[in-house]
């Protein structure tokens, strides 16, 4: 046989091969960088009897184990996992290097004077400072670098004190903007309605380690370690959980997003008709606000005129939940709605019909 002919016997069985089995959509392996602010010989802001530097990286390894626990497909890497100090660039190089697909930094805000810090969460992302507060901000996370030798060259003349150096941020132009927006609002939302704290809002400011990283990225400040009620909570371990969970969820959200738009686009690109997504394997949220070693009529008053009423048995006891959502913001509101009347209602996960834990 000649090589034409062989060549063509390839072309046509190839073909046969290609349309008895079409390529199907797989969405690619995840990486999320999860990044402990400070560390080591910087022990970021200062509370009353606590460390910026614990909470971020007590914070940081619990969103982490929480999402290697659930997602087979999603790389984690920390910046740091125990208490060592972390360059700057080091941190982005690190995520960089690794080609990550998200950045997500945690840090905790403070003002100077105790009896007038004001309290609550704001998510970061990267661009110009829109107020002074958001400047006074990133001036604060960027004076790390003032710990590192030779900053002035590795951050070509960056000077973390002068407004001046910020400016650059204007001309930025950031094409992870909309993601990084997306997961900042999500985060936001989750951190302010599941784990109740005050909402300071999505911001921007000029964080260099943002401005390092090439991937959507934020920067959350968890809250005021300088006021009081702030400190309490975020160094409780209740409070380290539920900020760690609600980062989590939103990070569920964002990459159900990613993996739906990422399956579009395969489908698009090998030109099959685009299927429709399927829900198995989808994570389903519900609201628990109810446990009993009773078995209840779905009609019960226990459950204070909420209907209808699913239950599942966990060991020996009943749970209860209400509503059902695929939407992160979807399961919060009726959360809210649930916590009028059972006020330790929270949200609970479910994969093809089984509680995930
Ligand atoms: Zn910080």
């Amino acid at each position: 046989m000649s090589r034409y002919i062989k060549v063509f016997f390839l072309f046509i069985f190839g073909g046969l091969l290609f349309s008895a089995f079409p390529v199907t959509a797989q969405t690619k392996d995840f990486t999320v960088v999860i990044d402990a602010g400070h560390g080591g010989k910087d022990p970021g802001a200062l509370g009353s009897s606590s460390r910026e530097k614990d909470i971020t990286l007590s914070v940081a390894r619990k969103v982490g184990s929480l999402i290697e626990k659930n997602h087979n497909d999603v790389k984690v890497i920390y910046t740091r996992k125990d208490d060592s100090f972390v360059a700057l660039d080091h941190r982005a190089s690190v995520a960089n290097n690794a080609k990550a697909d998200l950045f997500i930094s945690i840090h905790c805000n403070a003002l100077p004077k105790r009896q007038n810090s004001p309290q609550g969460v704001e998510t970061f992302i990267l661009g110009l400072h829109r107020s002074k507060d958001n400047l006074e901000v990133a001036k604060k996370e960027n004076s790390v670098i003032l710990l590192e030798e030779d900053y002035s060259e590795k951050y070509e003349g960056f000077n973390p004190q002068e407004p001046e150096s910020y400016i650059i941020f204007e001309f930025m132009s950031d094409q992870y903007l909309k993601q990084s927006l997306h997961l900042a609002s999500l985060v936001q939302h989750s951190l302010v309605h599941n784990s109740g704290r005050i909402n300071r809002n999505v911001r921007q400011a000029g964080f260099l380690v943002l401005r390092e990283v090439a991937m959507p990225s934020i920067l959350i400040e968890l809250g005021y370690i300088s006021n009081p009620n702030d400190e309490k909570y975020l160094k409780s371990t209740t409070g380290q959980n539920s900020m760690a969970n609600s980062i989590y969820l939103a990070f569920n959200e964002y990459k159900r997003d990613y993996d739906k738009k990422n399956r579009i686009f395969s489908n698009e690109s090998s030109k099959q008709p685009q299927n429709t997504i399927s829900s198995e394997n989808e994570i389903e949220y519900r609201v628990q606000f109810l446990t009993s070693s009773r078995k209840y009529e779905t009609d019960s008053p226990v459950f204070k005129g909420l209907s209808p009423v699913s239950c599942y048995k966990d060991g020996s006891v009943y749970k209860y939940t209400y509503g059902s959502a695929t939407d992160l913001k979807e399961i919060i509101t009726i959360l809210n709605e649930v916590q009028l009347k059972f006020k330790d209602a929270f949200i609970v996960q479910f994969q093809n019909g089984v509680r995930i834990k």
